[in-house]
């Protein structure tokens, strides 16, 4: 906690307490994200940069404010933050892909670290022009799957619609870099018009998900005729926007585009949250409304060197996550794309990362870890049944279909520094479970009790296994549950008095007992099950 916090915290006492002497005051649920108070009592808002202290408040929340008074380049940048020599030299590139940053979202860096993971996101490095092996242009061959211009149908119910080429601003390791923030080449009316016309020709289209860019930052006029006019067509069930917008700049969230989305429902809408910073007291409140408006909310992260490729910094987000009413939906690996190769990750950090979630937390906090096929086979879940082969260098995956494709693992990767994130630093012991951080250290292969190897105190596994034996009884291979009704079967434990059982003699087909201390082990993995 910082003395932001303990003030915030202080203030939501106080309004606790106030409440609480007026019992017909409305109840204050101080745990919604939406109501959180800042130091003064009142809602809570992020930082601004200095360079906007004097911005009234009426502009500073107007999205059009916001879009025009965006920071592009090396010079406004430079006042904003503390810049390294490799963010200058990559400011400074002359082809660069573009950046653009709301004055919202650049005042959330911390200007003096340069490994902030907002900055990360959004500040180009000089690194970012260099090749590596397996990198494309259109990794994931959208334009390949085109019938009309900005139309991608890749699977068979469904079709991707850009409508725009804008973003409010721009990811460093953006996988559409190649079509994305040049306004000479964005969408017209007559391209939505063709895209229209396609979908209603196609009958088995029954989901529309509207990106870019990012339709969001259309004229809201302009929004609302693209999605009445897919609302028109009969065969069309579900509309879905994937959109970054409520990230950058959360006043775009207001009531007029809620009002006109819940015209056209059912609509959903997929956010994209890399890191829990992103998840401003501003954007609790948009998504909220977003979420009043009937609207359900998912999110997509992208797996990133240096932004959130750490267990500890992907269940914070998880957790902040579900606690805004957004359920995690697919985590990506980093596309093959130009530009993103200091982002790129081992698909091993994301199976530890997935393995430090399932089970760990809950089922709704859990995304499905994806990689989208290069060369375009769509997305693939990296899970048995999909993941063919997995070497140092290749995964070999398939796709709904039996495509078969390959993602080349990065040749080099820096590793996470656990002593300089603080995530690592205030991880919450959990009780009965370690070993997530020995899979990261390689020293494990498995998550095991804690205490499990202690031959001296037998740790909490002995208490695990006397509080609730029916957990610890070990199965042979192909073990059923005992006895069709029966209990399950209570073997003897190491008891130190307290729960001792009479050891049982006769067992039903797979039940095998534990070996006693001493005795040669036939299973080892008996113990962990
Ligand atoms: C991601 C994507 C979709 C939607 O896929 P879901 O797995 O249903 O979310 C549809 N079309 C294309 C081309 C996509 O890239
Ligand atoms: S918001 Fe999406 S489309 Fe826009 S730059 Fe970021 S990743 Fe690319």
């Amino acid at each position: 906690m910082d003395a932001r916090e303990i003030k915030a915290a202080v203030a939501h006492q106080r309004a606790l307490s106030e409440a609480a002497v007026d019992r017909d005051a409305p109840f204050l649920n101080l745990r919604d994200p939406a109501r959180s108070l800042g130091p003064d009592g009142r809602p809570a808002v992020s930082r601004r940069a200095s360079k906007w202290l004097d911005v009234p408040d009426d502009k500073w929340n107007d999205w059009r404010w916001q879009l025009s008074n965006r920071v592009n380049d090396l010079e406004e940048v430079a006042e904003i933050l503390e810049l390294t020599d490799d963010e200058r030299e990559g400011l400074g590139a002359p082809d660069k892909f573009r950046v653009d940053i709301t004055p919202y979202f650049i005042s959330l860096i911390d200007p003096r670290d340069p490994n902030d993971p907002i900055r990360r996101q959004v500040i180009p490095t000089g690194r970012e022009a260099q090749a590596f092996t397996g990198m494309m242009e259109d990794s994931l061959a959208e334009d390949r799957h085109s019938p009309v211009p900005g139309l991608v149908h890749r699977y068979p119910d469904r079709v991707l619609m850009l409508v725009t080429t804008q973003c409010a601003s721009y990811c460093r390791y953006c996988t559409r870099s190649r079509i994305v923030g040049d306004p000479t080449q964005n969408f017209n009316r007559r391209e939505h018009e063709a895209q229209l016309d396609y979908l209603r020709r196609t009958p088995q289209v029954r989901d529309v998900l509207i990106s870019g860019g990012d339709g969001l930052t259309l004229a809201p006029k302009l929004l609302e005729t693209i999605i009445r006019g897919i609302r028109e067509i009969p065969h069309i069930e579900i509309i879905r926007i994937g959109s970054r917008v409520p990230v950058f700049m959360p006043q775009r969230v207001d009531d007029e585009l809620c009002e006109m989305l819940q015209r056209y429902h059912p609509v959903w809408i997929n956010l994209h949250f890399n890191h829990p910073d992103e998840i401003t007291p501003e954007v609790s409140r948009a998504v909220d409304k977003l979420a009043r408006a009937g609207i359900p909310i998912g999110n997509q992260s992208v797996l990133l060197a240096g932004v959130n490729d750490c267990v500890h910094i992907q269940r914070a987000l998880v957790h902040k996550l579900v606690a805004n009413r957004i359920r995690p939906y697919y985590l990506y690996q980093c596309d093959l794309v130009e530009g993103s190769g200091h982002f790129r990750t081992p698909v091993g950090k994301g199976l530890e990362i997935m393995e430090g979630l399932r089970g760990h937390t809950s089922g709704y906090a859990v995304p499905t870890y994806v990689i989208d096929a290069p060369g375009g086979g769509g997305k693939i879940p990296v899970m048995p049944n999909y993941l063919i082969s997995y070497s140092d260098h290749k995964v070999v995956l398939r796709n709904y279909e039996g495509y078969i494709t390959t993602y080349e693992e990065p040749e080099t990767y820096e590793r996470h520094d656990e002593r300089a994130c603080r995530y690592c630093r205030d991880e919450r012991p959990e009780p009965g479970q370690s070993g997530v951080l020995g899979l990261l250290e390689g020293e494990r292969m498995w998550i095991e009790p804690r205490d499990f190897n202690d031959v001296h105190t037998r740790g909490n596994t002995e208490r695990h296994r006397l509080q609730d034996p029916a957990k610890w009884v070990p199965f042979g291979v192909g073990a059923i549950e005992g006895k069709a009704g029966a209990p399950l079967p209570v073997l003897e434990g190491r008891s130190n008095g307290t729960t001792q059982t009479e050891p049982k003699t006769d067992y039903g087909p797979g039940e095998e007992p534990r070996p006693r201390d001493g005795e040669p082990t036939a299973s080892a993995h008996g113990e962990l099950l």
